[in-house]
C-alpha cells in the first residue's frame, strides 16, 4: 500500500508545478487579457479539484475566488488594519481576509 501512497504523491506534486505555471501564465495575462487568464484560473483549479489538491496559500492569494479575476494592482484594493490584510475584488466585491 505505501508504494500507492507515494505515487499518489508525486502525481500531486507534478499536477502542482503545472497548476503553477498556470498561474504565472495568468499573471502574464492579467495585464493584457483577463478573460485568458481567468480561463487559465478555472482551467488550473479544476484540475486541482479533479485530484483533491488543495491550492497552496501562495496561489488562493493571487485571484478573487468569486470571479476568478488575478488581482493587479488595478483591480483590487489592498487594505492592512490590525495585523490583517484585506484585498477586495473591484470586479466583484468579494473581500478576502487573511492573517498577517
Ligand atoms: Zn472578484
Amino acid at each position: 500500500m505505501k508504494k500507492k501512497e507515494d505515487s499518489k504523491e508525486k502525481k500531486q506534486r507534478i499536477i502542482l508545478k503545472e497548476i503553477e505555471g498556470m498561474f504565472d501564465v495568468a499573471e502574464d495575462y492579467a495585464k493584457k487579457d483577463m478573460k485568458i487568464a481567468v480561463n487559465n484560473v478555472k482551467k488550473a483549479k479544476r484540475i486541482a479539484m479533479k485530484i483533491n489538491l488543495k491550492l497552496p496559500k501562495r496561489l488562493k492569494n493571487k485571484f478573487c475566488k468569486k470571479c476568478y479575476f488575478i488581482f493587479t494592482p488595478e483591480n483590487c484594493e489592498i487594505r492592512i488594519k490590525n495585523k490583517r490584510k484585506t484585498i477586495r475584488c473591484k470586479n466583484c466585491g468579494t473581500i478576502k481576509r487573511m492573517c498577517l
